[in-house]
């Protein structure tokens, strides 16, 4: 057998990640590898440190960027904070939130669900009946972007919500962050986690994370270790504490972490706010073509995520045969159903570099042809 060298194809990236990876990134991650110990990579660490502080709007001293996708950051939380002797109430509007669910249930925790229909927002008098009724509980956990339906939920209302009664705050903010509205100290929001390849449109495989004071008071007082040696917080807070004071944990994916600087920078410069604009702008294009070719929405508008555009496959069109098209005539991808939506919707994503005028106009005039060839 003859092997060659991989040669991807050029994609247009429009489905629910990852996003399209802008040259200027891509040049980042081909920089020479130097010593995850070099002091020169410790100091561009710090600098990561506080380049996601600004992009999370917080002061948590403890934000950093685990080496691991979005998953890992999710389950850092979880393990982290959660023991079997807790009570943790899990918002779900869809996969992501039910994913949480499982993390408290492998710890071995109580979870109390809070369910809010698939492609709506989190229903905030619902949490509140719930946690009127469960003063035990401890931990409030929800998604602020849920990917799997393209909803956004009132994360600032839910915390405040779970504030009231005595609750730390748990948020999945893999898909909302740099692509929509998120402030962690003024919501008061205590564990967070983020992605890198969903709006700040870096390679994937990181997780953003930052923990409140009171989170890192609730993981120095557990009486029992944290089950995970990979994940405990603990460790790799040493890890990413600066030159000098710096201990091996794990070996940092080195020129990754370059491609997070880069996309972070890109990010800082334009602006958070300027980038949430953005991304409402280019959802704005969309939607208005979208509409035009008779699709409609999953959400209603005033809880539609602008980076992510869930719509109803059209009756008689052939979901399987679209998306090839899509894939092999225009080199677009856009992404499947997922969960209760599998066969029923197309996930539109416009993340990060990818919310640009040439990925709406690509995407309305791929889709059109496309659906014209596949009705029936
Ligand atoms: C993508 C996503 C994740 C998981 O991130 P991975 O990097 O794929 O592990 C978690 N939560 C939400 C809301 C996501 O969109």
């Amino acid at each position: 057998m003859n092997f060659n060298s991989f040669m991807p194809p050029q994609r247009t990236l429009m489905g629910p990640g990852p996003s399209d990876v802008s040259a200027r990134v891509l040049s980042a991650l081909a920089r020479p590898t130097i010593g995850h110990l070099d002091p020169a990579f410790v100091g561009m660490m710090d600098e990561i440190k506080v380049l996601l502080q600004k992009a999370f709007i917080t002061k948590n001293a403890f934000t950093i960027a685990l080496s691991a996708p979005g998953s890992a950051g999710m389950e850092a939380c979880f393990v982290n904070l959660v023991t079997a002797e807790d009570t943790v109430v899990v918002c779900r509007n869809g996969v992501f939130g039910g994913r949480m669910i499982e993390n408290v249930e492998r710890l071995g925790a109580k979870c109390i669900i809070v369910d809010s229909p698939w492609g709506r927002a989190v229903e905030a008098e619902k949490l509140e009946a719930v946690l009127k009724k469960h003063p035990e509980a401890k931990f409030v956990a929800f998604v602020h972007a849920e990917t799997s339906t393209g909803a956004l939920s009132d994360a600032e209302t839910l915390c405040k919500i779970a504030k009231a009664y005595d609750c730390l705050t748990i948020v999945d903010a893999v898909t909302s962050l740099g692509g929509v509205e998120l402030r962690v100290d003024d919501w008061q929001i205590d564990a967070v986690y983020s992605g890198s390849q969903k709006c700040l449109s870096c390679v994937p495989g990181i997780s953003p994370v930052s923990f409140s004071e009171k989170a890192v008071e609730v993981i120095k007082n557990r009486s029992t270790p944290v089950p995970s040696w990979f994940l405990d917080q603990s460790l790799v807070m040493n890890y990413w504490s600066g030159e000098g004071k710096r201990s091996y944990h794990h070996t940092a994916p080195v020129n990754s972490l370059y491609a997070l600087h880069e996309a972070l920078l890109i990010l800082n410069n334009e602006g958070l706010s300027q980038s949430w604009q953005r991304h409402k702008t280019q959802h704005e294009q969309l939607a208005l073509g979208l509409e035009q070719l008779g699709l409609k929405f999953v959400v209603p508008e005033n809880e539609r995520l602008p980076q992510l555009n869930t719509v109803y496959i059209p009756d008689g069109v052939d979901d399987a045969k679209v998306r090839s098209y899509l894939l092999n005539e225009y080199n677009l991808e856009i992404g499947a159903g997922l969960g209760a939506f599998a066969g029923k919707a197309w996930r539109i994503g416009l993340m990060g570099y990818a919310a640009r005028s040439e990925n709406v106009a690509l995407c309305l005039v791929a889709l059109k042809s496309a659906i014209a060839k596949f009705s029936t």
